[in-house]
């Protein structure tokens, strides 16, 4: 593909993330609304569902906090990353232009703003390596402030163990409450060093809302964070009731055995992703 079309491409698929929220998640606010019993957060789940139905009739973004752009790039041996890195940075450009997006980036002391959402070591671009892969898959991840800035991560003694852990990310749901925009995801990252636990938080918000972790422990961990935060009652956009997080999904990674951190990412309800294949 050439730089032009790969350029639009990706404005393309920039557009969909931002104005088109994925089925998964829509369906998961709808089955949330049918087991609310807080009249005021039922208020909030329809216009929640209101909010995504103009987005797409009127094509424009579904919050005014388009985000950082965050890409996951899926790859095999075909690729030619520079040209990849490159369209990526021009179509975040564009898109800011064109879609519009809220231009959000700034140099953080000075906060004076780029105008185009790019600037230095933003867009932010992971790589992951499938050496089965023939297309190269590109998902973008736009994340707003109010859900990033209440990432919290902990260094836990490792005796503290899974109620441990689980009183660390309930805490820091609890301590988040209104301000990222709930019902969430929960995105837990268990394990690794501290950067990496902080890493597969954010990446399992690309799952389906509500899927399920294939091993056991961590799946047993998902189901026993979502009942807990449920129970904590913050709720829709923090008014009460009973869904304050649609899901918990948890990664994880191997780690020192004097170590347990625990990251913990909450995606707002504008759980926006959207992903293609090149
Ligand atoms: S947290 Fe999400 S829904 Fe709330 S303002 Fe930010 S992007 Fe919009």
């Amino acid at each position: 593909m050439d730089a032009d079309r790969l350029t639009k491409a990706l404005i393309d698929l920039i557009a969909k993330a931002v104005i088109d929220l994925p089925d998964d998640v829509e369906e998961s606010i709808r089955k949330a609304r049918q087991h609310e019993s807080n009249k005021r957060a039922l208020v909030m789940l329809d216009s929640i569902l209101e909010n995504i139905k103009v987005a797409r009739a009127d094509n424009a973004p579904l919050c005014q906090d388009t985000g950082v752009l965050v890409f996951y790039v899926k790859h095999g041996d075909n690729i030619n990353r520079s040209l990849l890195e490159e369209s990526i940075i021009e179509a975040v450009r564009r898109a800011t232009d064109e879609i519009p997006l809220r231009a959000n980036i700034v140099d953080p002391l000075s906060r004076v703003n780029t105008d185009d959402n790019t600037g230095y070591g933003i867009p932010r671009i992971y790589y992951e390596y499938d050496g089965g892969l023939d297309d190269v898959e590109v998902t973008v991840l736009p994340k707003g402030a109010g859900s990033e800035n209440t990432t919290s991560i902990g260094m836990l003694n490792p005796g503290e163990g899974v109620d441990g852990l689980i009183k660390y990310v309930v805490d820091s749901v609890k301590c988040a409450g209104g301000k990222p925009c709930p019902p969430t995801i929960v995105g837990v990252g268990v394990g690794g060093t501290a950067e990496t636990a902080l890493y597969l938080a954010k990446k399992s918000l690309l799952r389906d809302v509500g899927s399920h972790h294939p091993v056991k422990q961590y799946r047993e961990l998902e189901s026993r964070l979502y009942g807990k935060i449920n129970e904590l009652g913050v709720g829709v956009m923090g008014v009460g009731g009973d869904t304050t997080c649609l899901g918990v999904h948890v990664e994880y990674a191997d780690c020192h055995t004097a170590s347990l951190p625990v990251a913990v990412n909450l995606q707002c309800w504008a759980a926006r992703k959207a992903t293609t294949r090149i």
